[in-house]
């Protein structure tokens, strides 16, 4: 087994692979080039290339952080899965022991974007959460929630199999978020929280069926891919409402109106979506308030005292 020595260097890597272990060569061993990309906010990404001659995309983080490469890539494949939208090809994941990685198919952009860029979007992501729960769960019915846990940017997400939606949502999002953020909130904030949890069927509805959902999607986890069509990426899949994507997009800022049209001819967004959108902004907010701190304050009391 030859191993490239000058690649090793580069990361200066120490330790053996997961599947170097496994006595496979790996990834690490053929880059024979490394170039940062910028833009993401938790890891490190990379344009690698490789001694074969192929370029391919790596993000690293600390070696006690190989779960969320792990995770992500267990999400990657459930969506890719579905065929019917841009999702990187997951190569390898693993560890060193100065690093952990996630290698996927690298995507060059296509120099134009094809002429109905947003409408196929939409379209192709309304796809996504129809598609059959069974690429998942196999024979056995699709539940809301995921066979794994993973992680939203670096909190851990709790994803434990639920029949229902509202006590999804509940249970396995807000509960978990709120109970990490309590030291914000004083007995008046707590009170209205409480009564919100206990009042979350009558603001949120049962969908259809579980959807497949990205997770994550505001506008730096897309990108145009070598197609000229969006690609979407670094997603913190579960099954799920499909108005929390939905939501996701209209978080930060919105996509142009031709995105949520041709999503709505493929599967209809409820008119009452717009009252829940704030709720699914909560879970997220909340996240945010945990990881970065109280500059996301005033928007979750703002949410909280719409609904309670
Ligand atoms: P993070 O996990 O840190 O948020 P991202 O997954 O957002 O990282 O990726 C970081 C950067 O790399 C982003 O600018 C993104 O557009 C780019 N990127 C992500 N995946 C690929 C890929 N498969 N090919 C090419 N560029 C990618």
């Amino acid at each position: 087994m030859k191993i490239n020595l000058k690649a090793k260097r580069l990361f200066a890597s120490r330790g053996l692979s997961s599947l170097q272990e496994r006595g496979s060569l790996s990834i690490v061993d053929k880059i024979v080039r490394r170039e940062r990309i910028y833009g993401g906010d938790i890891n490190k990404a990379w344009r690698l290339e490789l001694d074969d001659g192929s370029t391919v995309f790596m993000k690293t983080n600390l070696p006690e952080n190989a779960a969320y490469f792990k995770a992500e890539s267990t999400g990657l494949e459930a969506m890719r899965a579905t065929g019917t939208i841009g999702i990187p090809k997951v190569i390898e994941y693993g560890k060193t022991e100065d690093y952990s990685y996630l290698v996927l198919e690298f995507l060059k952009p296509a120099e134009k974007r094809i002429k109905d860029y947003w409408e196929t979007f939409g379209r192709e992501l309304a796809l996504m959460h129809k598609a059959s729960g069974s690429v998942v769960w196999g024979k056995s019915p699709a539940m809301f929630g995921f066979p794994s846990d993973n992680f939203i940017g670096h909190t851990k997400q709790i994803n434990t199999p639920c029949s229902n939606w509202v006590d999804f949502y509940r249970d396995c999002r807000l509960v978990p978020q709120l109970k990490m953020a309590d030291r914000y909130f004083d007995s008046a904030i707590r009170k209205k929280f409480t009564r919100l949890l206990d009042n979350l069927g009558g603001y949120l509805e049962e969908p259809e069926s579980p959807a497949l959902l990205h997770g994550d999607l505001w506008s730096g986890n897309m990108l145009c891919g070598p197609d000229g069509k969006a690609w979407i990426l670094d997603p913190a899949c579960y099954y799920g409402h499909p108005e929390v994507d939905l939501a996701m997009t209209q978080l930060f800022s919105q996509l142009p109106p031709a995105f949520y049209s041709a999503y709505n001819e493929v599967n209809p967004i409820s008119p009452e979506y717009a009252e829940r959108r704030d709720l699914y902004h909560l879970y997220q907010l909340l996240n945010h308030l945990n990881m970065f701190g109280s500059s996301y304050f005033g928007e979750v009391t703002a949410i909280l005292g719409e609904y309670a």
